[in-house]
C-alpha cells in the first residue's frame, strides 16, 4: 500500500518523493543503483528513501523496480 506525501525543500520547492511499499520490497536494490541522485538505500534488506528532498522526480526507480514496490506520484 502506498501513502505518498508532499515535501517542501528548504527552498521553497515541492517535490513528490518515491513511496516504497515494503510488503512488494525485495531490497533488490535496483531502485538504488539507477536513482541519479542518490535518493533511496538499502538498509536491512529494504529500499528506504534517505534523501527526498533531492529528488527529481525522474520515475528512474519506479520504472526499474522488478516488483512494482515503488511509486513516484
Ligand atoms: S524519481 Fe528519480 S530521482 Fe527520485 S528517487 Fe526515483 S530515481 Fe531517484
Amino acid at each position: 500500500m502506498f501513502g505518498f506525501f508532499i515535501l517542501k525543500t528548504p527552498k521553497g520547492g515541492v517535490v513528490l518523493p518515491p513511496v516504497v511499499d515494503l510488503k512488494k520490497c525485495t531490497g533488490a536494490g535496483v531502485c538504488a543503483e539507477v536513482c541519479p541522485a542518490n535518493v533511496i538505500e538499502i538498509q536491512n534488506g529494504k529500499a528506504v528513501v534517505v534523501r527526498p528532498e533531492d529528488c527529481i522526480e525522474c520515475r528512474a526507480c519506479e520504472a526499474s523496480c522488478p516488483n512494482g514496490a515503488i511509486k513516484v506520484p
